[in-house]
């Protein structure tokens, strides 16, 4: 995988890439020496982490072969064939080390629509992200607070229908319990356009209890 002259030339200058049918936009999963999800990064952050020889070993599918500067030596390009999952030495001090228990990943729209499956969780339909809103279910005004497991996704219509209410109160019900994401999950819900391959080894880390499961099924995206 690696060459032996990769120390000689500059890796970040001059890089090529042949994508073997990938856009380059796909993100690459990275995950610690022992297969734990740590975040997504793009193809030149895994090509630092193959120059410097951070990568322990490699899972997944071939997604792009890097063409690094030329060794002034043999004269040769250095080439790196990237996967889509790479599993890498060393701690990047991520707090998906700690292992679920003690850790809740910041909320934010972005992942908690990708958690409701873009849908709005009282009326059932599916709307693009620019038209869903963060509903607390129990309303600041009585005592909600902005977590995971005080938010869904809701349209415009039902977020207002519901007003300073609670479900229970405006006599709306939601289609689906509000929960906090493990980082595992969490760095699933992050992921754009997630591969086949990443998808699975990301499941096969998400609790057995999961809501996820039950939810891909339900409302596949
Ligand atoms: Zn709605």
């Amino acid at each position: 995988m690696l060459h032996d002259n990769l120390d000689t030339v500059d890796w970040a200058d001059d890089l090529a890439v042949i994508p073997r049918g990938y856009p380059l936009s796909q993100q690459i999963l990275r995950t610690d020496v022992s297969g734990m999800p740590l975040e997504w990064v793009d193809y030149r952050e895994a090509a630092r982490l193959y120059h410097t020889e951070q990568v322990a070993y490699t899972c997944g599918s071939l997604l792009y072969r890097l063409y690094g500067g030329t060794c002034a030596r043999t004269g040769l390009r250095t080439v790196v064939d990237v996967n889509s999952i790479i599993a890498t030495h060393g701690h990047t001090g991520n707090p998906g080390n700690l292992r679920g228990a003690a850790y809740t990943p910041p909320l934010n729209n972005q992942t908690l629509f990708r958690r409701d499956a873009y849908l709005c969780l009282y009326c059932g339909a599916r709307f693009a992200y620019s038209l869903l809103s963060r509903d607390h279910v129990t309303p600041f005004s009585r005592g909600g607070q902005d977590t995971w497991s005080n938010v869904v996704s809701a349209c415009r219509r039902c977020n207002n229908a519901k007003a300073s209410r609670t479900p229970e109160q405006a006599g709306m019900e939601l289609l689906a319990v509000p929960f906090t994401p493990t980082y595992a999950e969490y760095i699933f819900l992050k992921g754009r356009r997630v591969l086949a391959d990443q998808m699975e080894y990301l499941i096969a880390h998400f609790p057995r209890s999961s809501p996820l499961h039950e939810r891909m099924q339900r409302w596949p995206m």
